[in-house]
Protein backbone atom coordinates (compact mmCIF):
# COMPACT_ATOMS: atom_id res chain seq x y z
CA UNK A 1 0.00 0.00 0.00
CA UNK A 2 1.43 3.64 -0.95
CA UNK A 3 1.15 6.20 1.73
CA UNK A 4 1.22 9.92 1.04
CA UNK A 5 3.81 11.34 3.12
CA UNK A 6 3.07 14.01 5.19
CA UNK A 7 4.81 17.49 4.63
CA UNK A 8 5.70 17.23 9.04
CA UNK A 9 8.52 15.65 9.89
CA UNK A 10 6.61 13.81 13.00
CA UNK A 11 3.72 11.95 10.79
CA UNK A 12 6.78 11.23 8.28
CA UNK A 13 8.74 9.65 11.24
CA UNK A 14 5.44 7.69 12.88
CA UNK A 15 4.56 6.47 9.63
CA UNK A 16 8.29 5.11 8.30
CA UNK A 17 8.51 3.72 11.53
CA UNK A 18 5.84 1.63 11.53
CA UNK A 19 6.59 0.55 7.68
CA UNK A 20 10.93 0.43 7.69
CA UNK A 21 11.95 -2.98 8.61
CA UNK A 22 15.83 -2.91 9.27
CA UNK A 23 16.69 -6.70 8.91
CA UNK A 24 19.94 -8.01 9.69
CA UNK A 25 20.10 -11.84 8.83
CA UNK A 26 19.74 -13.70 5.71
CA UNK A 27 17.07 -15.47 7.71
CA UNK A 28 15.18 -12.62 8.07
CA UNK A 29 15.00 -11.51 4.81
CA UNK A 30 14.24 -14.96 3.62
CA UNK A 31 11.70 -15.12 5.73
CA UNK A 32 10.16 -12.20 4.50
CA UNK A 33 10.26 -12.50 1.25
CA UNK A 34 8.53 -15.77 1.88
CA UNK A 35 5.63 -13.69 3.59
CA UNK A 36 4.72 -11.39 0.61
CA UNK A 37 5.07 -14.45 -1.88
CA UNK A 38 1.54 -15.01 -1.35
CA UNK A 39 0.42 -11.88 -2.39
CA UNK A 40 1.90 -11.42 -5.61
CA UNK A 41 3.36 -8.93 -4.75
CA UNK A 42 6.75 -6.99 -7.14
CA UNK A 43 9.85 -6.14 -5.22
CA UNK A 44 11.66 -3.60 -6.48
CA UNK A 45 15.38 -3.72 -4.94
CA UNK A 46 18.38 -1.28 -5.00
CA UNK A 47 21.68 -2.77 -3.26
CA UNK A 48 23.99 -0.21 -1.83
CA UNK A 49 27.11 0.40 0.35
CA UNK A 50 25.09 3.10 1.79
CA UNK A 51 26.73 6.70 2.27
CA UNK A 52 23.01 7.28 0.36
CA UNK A 53 22.92 10.60 -1.56
CA UNK A 54 20.40 12.54 -4.16
CA UNK A 55 21.86 9.26 -7.13
CA UNK A 56 21.23 6.26 -4.44
CA UNK A 57 17.65 7.98 -3.59
CA UNK A 58 16.63 8.70 -7.29
CA UNK A 59 17.30 4.69 -8.02
CA UNK A 60 15.03 3.54 -4.46
CA UNK A 61 12.40 6.36 -5.89
CA UNK A 62 11.77 4.89 -9.35
CA UNK A 63 11.56 1.09 -7.69
CA UNK A 64 9.53 2.41 -5.51
CA UNK A 65 7.53 4.11 -7.83
CA UNK A 66 7.16 0.92 -10.05
CA UNK A 67 6.97 -2.07 -7.44
CA UNK A 68 4.57 -2.70 -4.85
CA UNK A 69 7.23 -2.88 -2.36
CA UNK A 70 10.64 -1.50 -1.93
CA UNK A 71 13.64 -3.25 -0.81
CA UNK A 72 17.47 -1.68 0.22
CA UNK A 73 20.19 -3.34 0.90
CA UNK A 74 23.46 -1.89 2.68
CA UNK A 75 26.15 -3.75 2.88
CA UNK A 76 29.86 -2.34 2.27
CA UNK A 77 31.00 -5.40 0.23
CA UNK A 78 34.59 -5.87 1.45
CA UNK A 79 35.29 -8.84 -1.81
CA UNK A 80 35.02 -5.88 -4.19
CA UNK A 81 37.67 -3.95 -2.66
CA UNK A 82 41.74 -5.02 -3.43
CA UNK A 83 44.58 -4.41 -1.23
CA UNK A 84 45.11 -0.79 -0.70
CA UNK A 85 42.08 0.65 -1.63
CA UNK A 86 39.44 2.33 0.96
CA UNK A 87 37.87 -0.52 2.49
CA UNK A 88 38.85 0.65 5.92
CA UNK A 89 37.63 4.84 5.42
CA UNK A 90 34.78 4.31 3.43
CA UNK A 91 32.24 6.24 4.91
CA UNK A 92 29.41 4.50 7.13
CA UNK A 93 26.53 6.61 8.34
CA UNK A 94 23.88 4.12 8.99
CA UNK A 95 21.89 6.20 10.87
CA UNK A 96 21.53 9.39 8.63
CA UNK A 97 20.80 6.56 5.73
CA UNK A 98 17.67 5.61 7.63
CA UNK A 99 16.91 8.91 7.88
CA UNK A 100 16.67 9.74 4.19
CA UNK A 101 14.84 6.16 3.34
CA UNK A 102 11.85 6.76 6.21
CA UNK A 103 10.89 9.81 3.34
CA UNK A 104 10.42 7.62 0.91
CA UNK A 105 8.84 4.88 0.23
CA UNK A 106 10.68 2.26 1.18
CA UNK A 107 9.72 -0.91 2.98
CA UNK A 108 12.38 -3.26 3.80
CA UNK A 109 16.16 -2.20 4.79
CA UNK A 110 18.54 -5.16 4.40
CA UNK A 111 21.97 -4.49 6.59
CA UNK A 112 23.76 -7.95 7.19
CA UNK A 113 27.13 -7.58 8.51
CA UNK A 114 30.19 -9.30 6.16
CA UNK A 115 29.97 -12.44 8.42
CA UNK A 116 26.05 -12.96 7.75
CA UNK A 117 26.86 -12.76 4.20
CA UNK A 118 30.49 -14.65 3.72
CA UNK A 119 31.39 -17.99 5.29
CA UNK A 120 34.05 -18.63 6.10
CA UNK A 121 34.51 -21.77 4.15
CA UNK A 122 32.26 -20.95 1.46
CA UNK A 123 33.82 -22.54 -1.84
CA UNK A 124 32.09 -20.84 -4.65
CA UNK A 125 31.62 -17.66 -6.40
CA UNK A 126 30.85 -15.47 -9.24
CA UNK A 127 33.87 -14.80 -12.21
CA UNK A 128 33.09 -12.89 -14.97
CA UNK A 129 36.53 -13.76 -16.94
CA UNK A 130 35.60 -11.51 -19.72
CA UNK A 131 35.89 -8.39 -17.42
CA UNK A 132 39.25 -8.71 -16.10
CA UNK A 133 40.98 -7.36 -18.91
CA UNK A 134 38.47 -4.17 -19.68
CA UNK A 135 40.36 -1.21 -18.40
CA UNK A 136 38.31 -1.09 -15.12
CA UNK A 137 39.08 -4.58 -14.49
CA UNK A 138 42.56 -4.24 -14.98
CA UNK A 139 42.86 -1.49 -12.84
CA UNK A 140 40.64 -3.13 -9.97
CA UNK A 141 41.56 -6.81 -10.07
CA UNK A 142 39.03 -7.95 -7.29
CA UNK A 143 36.65 -5.69 -8.39
CA UNK A 144 34.08 -7.42 -10.96
CA UNK A 145 33.87 -10.83 -9.03
CA UNK A 146 33.18 -9.45 -5.75
CA UNK A 147 30.62 -7.25 -7.42
CA UNK A 148 28.56 -10.36 -9.58
CA UNK A 149 29.14 -12.38 -6.33
CA UNK A 150 27.88 -10.20 -4.27
CA UNK A 151 24.72 -8.94 -6.46
CA UNK A 152 24.01 -12.56 -7.27
CA UNK A 153 23.85 -13.37 -3.55
CA UNK A 154 21.33 -10.34 -2.67
CA UNK A 155 19.60 -11.85 -5.65
CA UNK A 156 19.02 -15.02 -4.23
CA UNK A 157 18.28 -13.71 -0.97
CA UNK A 158 16.19 -10.61 -1.83
CA UNK A 159 14.56 -12.54 -4.71
CA UNK A 160 13.60 -9.08 -6.16
CA UNK A 161 11.14 -8.69 -9.30
CA UNK A 162 13.21 -6.03 -10.54
CA UNK A 163 16.55 -4.71 -9.19
CA UNK A 164 17.69 -0.78 -10.09
CA UNK A 165 21.63 0.13 -11.00
CA UNK A 166 22.99 3.56 -11.63
CA UNK A 167 24.70 4.27 -15.18
CA UNK A 168 27.11 5.66 -12.79
CA UNK A 169 28.81 2.75 -12.60
CA UNK A 170 28.25 1.10 -16.37
CA UNK A 171 30.41 -1.58 -16.31
CA UNK A 172 29.23 -2.96 -13.01
CA UNK A 173 25.16 -2.24 -15.03
CA UNK A 174 26.32 -3.87 -18.25
CA UNK A 175 28.17 -7.19 -16.39
CA UNK A 176 24.57 -7.32 -13.83
CA UNK A 177 22.86 -7.60 -17.50
CA UNK A 178 25.05 -10.64 -18.65
CA UNK A 179 24.98 -11.92 -15.44
CA UNK A 180 21.32 -12.29 -15.42
CA UNK A 181 21.09 -12.98 -18.47
CA UNK A 182 23.70 -15.85 -18.68
CA UNK A 183 22.58 -17.54 -15.54
CA UNK A 184 19.27 -17.24 -16.27
CA UNK A 185 17.96 -15.34 -13.15
CA UNK A 186 14.43 -14.33 -12.96
CA UNK A 187 14.87 -10.50 -12.15
CA UNK A 188 14.36 -7.72 -14.83
CA UNK A 189 17.69 -5.13 -14.31
CA UNK A 190 16.58 -1.12 -14.93
CA UNK A 191 19.69 1.17 -15.16
CA UNK A 192 18.87 4.85 -14.08
CA UNK A 193 20.96 7.84 -15.38
CA UNK A 194 23.62 9.07 -13.51
CA UNK A 195 22.65 12.25 -11.24
CA UNK A 196 24.81 15.12 -10.97
CA UNK A 197 26.33 18.15 -9.04
CA UNK A 198 25.68 21.27 -10.90
CA UNK A 199 28.91 21.72 -12.47
CA UNK A 200 28.29 17.88 -13.85
CA UNK A 201 30.31 15.79 -11.37
CA UNK A 202 28.97 12.52 -10.69
CA UNK A 203 27.62 12.22 -7.25
CA UNK A 204 29.29 9.51 -5.46
CA UNK A 205 29.54 8.44 -1.42
CA UNK A 206 33.65 8.80 -2.49
CA UNK A 207 33.22 12.75 -2.98
CA UNK A 208 33.49 13.24 0.89
CA UNK A 209 37.30 12.47 0.20
CA UNK A 210 38.08 15.58 -2.01
CA UNK A 211 39.17 18.80 -0.34
CA UNK A 212 38.07 21.89 -1.60
CA UNK A 213 40.05 22.97 -4.19
CA UNK A 214 40.00 19.05 -5.29
CA UNK A 215 36.08 19.53 -5.30
CA UNK A 216 35.69 22.79 -7.46
CA UNK A 217 38.70 20.46 -10.35
CA UNK A 218 36.18 17.83 -10.00
CA UNK A 219 33.50 19.03 -12.95
CA UNK A 220 36.88 18.20 -15.59
CA UNK A 221 35.43 14.51 -15.83
CA UNK A 222 32.15 15.31 -17.43
CA UNK A 223 33.07 18.26 -19.15
CA UNK A 224 36.03 16.29 -20.80
CA UNK A 225 32.84 13.07 -21.90
CA UNK A 226 30.71 15.66 -23.13
CA UNK A 227 32.98 17.73 -25.22
CA UNK A 228 33.68 13.85 -26.84
CA UNK A 229 29.94 13.17 -27.06
CA UNK A 230 29.32 16.37 -28.82
CA UNK A 231 31.93 15.96 -30.99
CA UNK A 232 30.74 12.03 -31.74
CA UNK A 233 27.04 13.03 -32.43
CA UNK A 234 27.61 16.30 -34.30
CA UNK A 235 26.69 16.37 -37.66
CA UNK A 236 24.45 13.76 -37.81
CA UNK A 237 24.52 13.03 -41.50
CA UNK A 238 23.64 9.43 -42.88
CA UNK A 239 26.97 8.15 -44.26
CA UNK A 240 28.58 10.32 -41.93
CA UNK A 241 32.20 9.78 -41.41
CA UNK A 242 33.69 7.54 -39.27
CA UNK A 243 35.45 9.03 -35.86
CA UNK A 244 38.66 6.96 -34.84
CA UNK A 245 39.54 5.61 -31.24
CA UNK A 246 42.44 8.07 -31.24
CA UNK A 247 40.66 11.10 -32.31
CA UNK A 248 38.44 10.18 -29.13
CA UNK A 249 41.07 9.91 -26.73
CA UNK A 250 43.28 12.54 -27.83
CA UNK A 251 40.19 14.90 -27.01
CA UNK A 252 39.26 13.16 -24.21
CA UNK A 253 42.99 13.50 -22.76
CA UNK A 254 43.59 17.50 -24.03
CA UNK A 255 40.86 18.66 -21.82
CA UNK A 256 41.73 16.48 -18.91
CA UNK A 257 44.75 17.80 -19.05
CA UNK A 258 43.63 21.14 -19.00
CA UNK A 259 42.87 20.81 -15.28
CA UNK A 260 46.54 20.52 -13.21
CA UNK A 261 44.80 18.91 -10.07
CA UNK A 262 44.38 16.00 -12.25
CA UNK A 263 47.29 14.54 -11.10
CA UNK A 264 46.82 10.98 -13.48
CA UNK A 265 44.61 9.83 -16.10
CA UNK A 266 44.11 6.29 -15.17
CA UNK A 267 41.99 5.31 -18.45
CA UNK A 268 39.96 6.85 -21.11
CA UNK A 269 37.82 3.64 -22.33
CA UNK A 270 35.58 4.00 -26.11
CA UNK A 271 33.81 0.75 -25.65
CA UNK A 272 30.64 -0.84 -26.85
CA UNK A 273 27.74 -0.89 -24.78
CA UNK A 274 27.15 -4.43 -25.16
CA UNK A 275 29.76 -6.02 -23.43
CA UNK A 276 32.96 -3.05 -22.83
CA UNK A 277 35.29 -4.12 -25.29
CA UNK A 278 37.52 -1.73 -26.43
CA UNK A 279 35.63 0.01 -30.43
CA UNK A 280 38.08 0.84 -33.08
CA UNK A 281 35.74 3.83 -34.90
CA UNK A 282 32.44 5.32 -34.26
CA UNK A 283 30.15 6.30 -37.52
CA UNK A 284 28.76 9.52 -37.03
CA UNK A 285 25.38 9.54 -38.38
CA UNK A 286 24.67 5.74 -38.72
CA UNK A 287 21.67 5.32 -36.27
CA UNK A 288 23.30 2.04 -34.77
CA UNK A 289 26.14 3.36 -34.08
CA UNK A 290 26.55 3.52 -30.05
CA UNK A 291 29.66 3.62 -27.67
CA UNK A 292 30.00 4.12 -23.62
CA UNK A 293 32.88 6.45 -23.04
CA UNK A 294 34.31 6.54 -19.84
CA UNK A 295 37.47 7.16 -17.68
CA UNK A 296 39.16 6.72 -14.30
CA UNK A 297 41.00 10.07 -13.25
CA UNK A 298 42.88 10.82 -9.79
CA UNK A 299 42.40 14.66 -8.61
CA UNK A 300 45.12 14.44 -6.01
CA UNK A 301 44.81 11.08 -4.23
CA UNK A 302 41.18 10.48 -4.86
CA UNK A 303 39.83 8.14 -7.53
CA UNK A 304 36.87 9.50 -9.54
CA UNK A 305 35.11 7.56 -12.68
CA UNK A 306 32.74 8.83 -14.84
CA UNK A 307 30.75 7.79 -18.54
CA UNK A 308 28.66 9.10 -20.97
CA UNK A 309 26.84 6.86 -23.22
CA UNK A 310 26.78 8.02 -27.13
CA UNK A 311 24.44 7.47 -30.15
CA UNK A 312 22.12 4.45 -29.40
CA UNK A 313 23.81 3.49 -26.52
CA UNK A 314 21.57 5.67 -24.42
CA UNK A 315 18.58 4.48 -25.56
CA UNK A 316 19.39 0.50 -25.00
CA UNK A 317 20.97 1.33 -21.96
CA UNK A 318 18.62 3.93 -20.13
CA UNK A 319 15.28 2.55 -21.45
CA UNK A 320 13.05 4.10 -19.32
CA UNK A 321 14.28 7.25 -17.58
CA UNK A 322 14.51 6.90 -13.86
CA UNK A 323 14.10 10.65 -12.82
P1 LIG B 1 27.14 2.17 -4.28
O1 LIG B 1 26.56 2.45 -2.94
O2 LIG B 1 28.23 3.11 -4.65
O3 LIG B 1 27.47 0.73 -4.50
O4 LIG B 1 25.98 2.50 -5.31
C1 LIG B 1 24.73 1.85 -5.24
C2 LIG B 1 24.00 2.10 -6.52
O5 LIG B 1 23.79 3.50 -6.69
C3 LIG B 1 24.80 1.64 -7.76
O6 LIG B 1 23.91 1.02 -8.67
C4 LIG B 1 25.36 2.93 -8.28
O7 LIG B 1 25.63 2.90 -9.68
C5 LIG B 1 24.22 3.89 -7.97
N1 LIG B 1 24.70 5.27 -7.98
C6 LIG B 1 25.80 5.75 -7.36
N2 LIG B 1 25.97 7.06 -7.66
C7 LIG B 1 24.95 7.40 -8.50
C8 LIG B 1 24.58 8.60 -9.17
N3 LIG B 1 25.30 9.72 -9.06
N4 LIG B 1 23.49 8.59 -9.96
C9 LIG B 1 22.74 7.44 -10.10
N5 LIG B 1 23.05 6.28 -9.48
C10 LIG B 1 24.14 6.25 -8.70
Amino acid sequence: MSLTLSTTRNVVLRVSKRNVHILRTVKEMQEYRQSLYKSGKSIGFVPTMGALHDGHMSLVQQAARVNDETVVSIFVNPTQFSKGEDLDKYPRQFDADMELLKKVNVNCVFAPNEHEMYQKDALCHVEPTAFSDIYEGKARPDFFRGVATVVCKLFNIVQPTAAYFGQKDISQCILVKKMVSDLNMPVHISVCETLRELDGLAMSSRNVYLTSTERSAAGILYKALDEVKQYCESQLLPGGEAISRADVIRLATAVLQSEKLVTRIEYISFASHRNMRELDTYIRGDKNAAAVISTAVRIGNVRLIDNILIGKAHDDILGIKCT
